[in-house]
């Protein structure tokens, strides 16, 4: 385990050349307000809805009682009844206005070359807080789901967060069956969670050290938690988890 800072992350030149003509061709627009110069601009980064403390330490959830009283920083009442597997999770944004439209943008508008700067804000994110992680590892997506789409969003964010922090990304650490139903079809929470359980296998290599989980979006944590179950089931080490967004 190193100290965990930004690398310069330079793309080849070649690419940085691509870049620039594909800017002149496709300048980028911001996905929330349609300005030209960036896919999210630094208007609506102002306006963003950072998910900013006083919140659970472990699962990040907005918390009164986390901004002091008689204990401080205790957990929020979930994760007081039960432990979630994962250490602990933050996210950078609250699922809204921006955050939300580059969200949707990244998962269903297919636009992909939005992912560095997804993962641009998460690693500064990554950095302020710096977990003991020695590995990032993506929440796969079902195989027919990633063939729909044409790549796991979560995996490109997991990529370039590799890149611009130097820690090894392993893509093949958890793997999604592809029978597992999608979780907007599964309205009772109970059947979700049994759902997400079975969703999840370790895959043939499992790495030893400390891993970060990488998502788009946590929901209700479930998604998370499962996995880290399936990691640490396998051998893995402790489990930290960082998500571009959360729903509070
Ligand atoms: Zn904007
Ligand atoms: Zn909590």
């Amino acid at each position: 385990m190193t100290e965990l800072r930004l690398v310069a992350g330079r793309r080849p030149v070649g690419a940085q050349l691509l870049d620039r003509a594909l800017d002149l061709v496709f300048p980028p627009r911001c996905v929330s307000c349609d300005r030209f110069g960036a896919f999210i601009c630094e208007n609506c980064l102002d306006e963003g809805t950072g998910a900013d403390p006083p919140r659970c330490p472990i699962c990040w959830m907005p918390s009164r009682e986390a901004a002091g009283g008689p204990t401080p920083r205790p957990t929020c009442v979930r994760c007081r009844a039960v432990r979630p597997s994962f250490i602990a999770a933050r996210s950078v944004f609250v699922y809204a206005a921006a955050a939300r439209d580059a969200v949707h943008a990244l998962k269903f508008r297919g636009l992909s070359a939005i992912a560095p700067t997804m993962a641009g804000l998460m690693a500064e994110r990554l950095v302020k807080w710096s977990p003991p992680v020695d590995c990032i590892v993506p929440v796969p997506l079902a195989g027919g789901r990633r063939r729909e789409r044409g790549y796991n969003q979560s995996e490109l964010l997991a990529k370039e967060l590799s890149r611009l922090t130097a820690i090894p990304v392993d893509q093949r650490a958890l793997v999604r069956p592809d029978s597992a139903s999608p979780q907007y079809r599964l309205a009772d929470r109970e059947e979700r969670r049994r759902n997400v359980s079975a969703a999840f296998r370790a895959g043939r290599r499992v790495p030893q050290g400390n891993v970060l989980l990488v998502d788009d979006v946590m929901t209700t944590g479930a998604t998370l938690d499962a996995c880290a179950r399936v990691l640490l089931e396998a051998g893995a080490g402790p489990v930290f988890a960082l998500t571009f967004a959360r729903e509070d």
